[in-house]
């Protein structure tokens, strides 16, 4: 019922900061109601760089916490220059409340790629009994654990080896009916993260280490085959790249929140961009792209950068 992720690009923390702030966003979400709590974080040590570790509990956000700490799989001391975290309450409506049935969901044992879901996937039926025709194994009881198997069986059957991340999200939410609010990450993409809503709701935070005005935000807006470049707040010019981007990327030291309200982003900065339904939103090399999912005619795709009060 609460989803909250963070990802630091050249913003060095090491893995305990990471914990705190993925644990205090969940915290803050907590009156949203939960039965469970999980994160899903940059593996290391005993673990291959390019991992994923998943970690899981029934109950509090705070019997997460303890566990975290607990754990000696991980070295809390190591530093990451980039990483992307995610964490999330669940609120069950499949499955009971387990950590099993807990998210983030995976793909598959390696942990390729994982995704935290706040909201009801309506077909899962038909999708899961496709996936487990493809030969996919499931080992929860929710409806969300389709979204992970699905997101591999496309990347795993892709026609071009340079698929992104984001076009395979797309393809994802094309499949998908219902309500939800969805954060991915995966081994395949490290540094990057792809989010979606249909429903639920979902917002980003972004903030910037050298104090970039708003109109030096680097985000850029994808229409179709247009790229809808930020000049200013309020108007955008069409353009295929914009000469603004690379001038900020090279001092651009950025950090991104995910989060199902704004409350949980509050405390690290005020400027926020709702996602409307059907956006896809992408960090990768600490840039930000928005695009909507193309269902035809009628688009409105401009999205501003709001200053929270
Ligand atoms: N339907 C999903 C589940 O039961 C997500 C629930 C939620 O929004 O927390 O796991």
């Amino acid at each position: 019922c609460g989803i909250f992720a963070y990802l630091n690009y050249r913003v060095p923390r090491t893995r305990k900061e990471i914990f705190v702030t993925l644990v205090k966003g969940l915290q803050r979400l907590e009156y949203r109601g939960y039965d469970s709590a999980g994160v899903a974080v940059d593996g290391s040590g005993k673990h291959d760089k390019d991992s994923i570790c998943l970690f899981k509990k029934k109950g509090k956000v705070k019997a997460l916490d303890e566990e975290l700490y607990k754990n000696d799989s991980v070295n809390l001391d190591e530093e990451f220059d980039t990483h992307f975290g995610i964490a999330h309450t669940r609120w069950a409506t499949h499955g009971e409340p387990s950590a099993l049935n807990s998210h983030p969901h995976r793909s598959d044992k390696n942990n390729e790629f994982v995704v935290i879901h706040n909201g009801i996937i309506t077909n899962y039926k038909e999708l899961k009994k496709y996936l487990i025709s493809k030969g996919y194994e499931f080992e929860s009881d929710t409806d969300t654990e389709v979204i992970p198997k699905l997101i591999k069986y496309l990347y795993d059957n892709r026609e071009s080896e340079y698929v992104s991340f984001s076009t395979l999200v797309e393809r994802v939410i094309q499949q998908l009916e219902g309500a939800f609010a969805l954060v991915f990450k995966s081994v395949h993409f490290p540094g990057e993260a792809v989010a979606t809503r249909r429903g639920s709701p979902l917002l980003i935070g972004v903030r910037s280490q050298y104090e970039l005005s708003t109109e030096e935000i680097p985000i850029q807006y994808n229409c179709g085959e247009t790229v809808l470049d930020i000049q200013d707040k309020n108007s955008f010019n069409k353009g295929n790249s914009s000469n603004a981007l690379h001038s900020v990327n090279d001092r651009m030291a950025m950090e991104f929140y995910f989060a199902s309200d704004a409350s949980a982003i509050i405390e690290h900065t005020n400027k926020v961009i709702y996602l409307e339904d059907d956006d896809i939103a992408a960090v990768a090399a600490g840039n930000l792209s928005l695009h909507r999912m193309s269902r035809g005619a009628g688009d409105d795709p401009v999205r501003v950068i709001q200053t929270l009060q």
